[in-house]
């Protein structure tokens, strides 16, 4: 196997001397605020503005005294990532390119669909898995994203469909996926802090219901992510067979498939109405025979799961195809004979790249250019 590129950690979140509060959770905001020699009850307060309403400039925060607030703004800021692009498909999908205090970006796409609208939040700039038919994963440089830009995505996106305060029904924002650029079990604890925060029910309160993190399999953080944070489970499966899956998701010479399927038989909270969600990629002559899609049913034996066929979306310079839509109907129709649901997702947003897969921040080319006219 070769070496797994080093993660690099998410920088300070300070500017011009001012601390960024976003991304703090309960107690750690509580604690810097007494520190500054204010009450602890502030620190609710402060949420409210922060996490329900939506403001960022403390003058408008007016249940705080007049003194407490200049006192705040000296201090500290509530700070949302830079918007460095936006886009929009033809068929409503949004995607934001969002540029953090270091220059490093990472994108995050709104699906809108009838009963739902659906944010596509990155937990990494670049990943380090390189999975084969991934446009993420042939970017070099691998940073995690700290809660605050993390959680500062959804804030984002909120201010973009301009949903503030945080509505109760008939929101545009619903559901949330971490499925953007990254794996988020190999950056836990920054992920299960800004999920804490958007999980509060007196702030952006997105119930751990309606949020889904997709892991493409790493086993030993599986178990922790149920039990500390029980959220819905997706798992990008991909391959039924160790040779293939090795060669699709390296991280398989890891965590092979018999471990991973165990993994998730021992997901807390599983039952028929909380199931794991199986991604399976469709690539043409790969994966999407009839005696795959038989063993893949094999697989699933005894897990209460459902399968998302994704037909592959492809990306500037890669090397499959995606299958024919009457091999992902019979492959589905295996599957779904044998009691599983098992949708073909509807490719969303491919003509701005910010479909499964498709998403890759240029910003590391950019800065190479960049140098070299400094250069120059
Ligand atoms: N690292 C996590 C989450 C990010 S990928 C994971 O692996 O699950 C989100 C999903 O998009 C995964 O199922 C991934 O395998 C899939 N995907 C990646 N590239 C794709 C492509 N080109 N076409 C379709 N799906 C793709």
């Amino acid at each position: 196997m070769k070496p797994v590129p080093e993660i690099f950690a998410p920088p300070a979140d300070v500017v011009e001397g001012r601390r960024n509060l976003v991304g703090l959770d309960r107690g750690a905001l509580t604690a810097l605020l007494v520190e500054e020699g204010l009450e602890p009850f502030r620190a609710r307060q402060l949420w409210h503005w922060i996490y329900h309403r939506g403001v960022t400039d403390f003058a408008l925060m007016t249940t705080l005294a007049k003194p407490v607030r200049e006192r705040l703004a000296t201090r500290f800021a509530v700070r949302r990532p830079a918007v460095a692009r936006a886009e929009r498909s033809t068929d409503g999908t949004q995607k934001w390119l969002l540029r953090f205090v270091d220059g490093q970006e990472a994108e995050t796409v709104h699906i809108p669909e009838e009963d739902r609208g659906t944010l596509c939040v990155s937990s990494q700039v670049g990943c380090t898995l390189a999975c084969k038919f991934c446009h993420t994963g042939t970017q070099p440089w691998v940073r995690n994203l700290g809660p605050a830009e993390i959680v500062g995505q959804v804030m984002a996106a909120r201010d973009a469909l301009a949903e503030w305060p945080s509505p109760k029904d008939d929101r545009q924002l619903t559901n949330i996926v971490l499925m953007g650029m990254g794996e988020p079990l190999y950056n836990y604890d920054n992920v299960a802090t800004a999920l804490r925060i958007v999980m509060d029910g007196e702030g952006l309160a997105v119930s751990r219901r309606k949020i889904t993190l997709s892991t493409a399999g790493v086993v030993p953080m599986m178990r922790r992510c149920g039990e500390e944070l029980g959220v819905n489970l997706a798992v990008s499966l991909h391959a039924v067979r160790d040779e293939l899956r090795d060669v699709l998701v390296p991280l398989n010479k890891r965590y092979p498939i018999a471990e991973l399927m165990q993994a998730c038989r021992d997901y807390p909270g599983l039952s028929n109405a909380r199931r794991i969600t199986f991604e399976y990629v469709m690539l043409k002559g790969v994966n999407d025979s009839p005696a795959d899609a038989r063993a893949l049913v094999r697989l699933l034996e005894g897990i209460p799961a459902k399968v998302n066929l994704i037909p592959f979306n492809p990306w500037p310079g890669s090397s499959f195809e995606c299958s024919s839509a009457a091999a992902i109907r019979h492959f589905g129709d295996i599957v779904n004979a044998a009691g599983y649901a098992s949708p073909v997702r509807t490719p969303r947003g491919r003509d701005i790249l910010a479909a499964c897969g498709q998403l890759k921040s240029d910003s590391v080319r950019r800065r190479k250019a960049d140098e070299a006219a400094a250069v120059a």
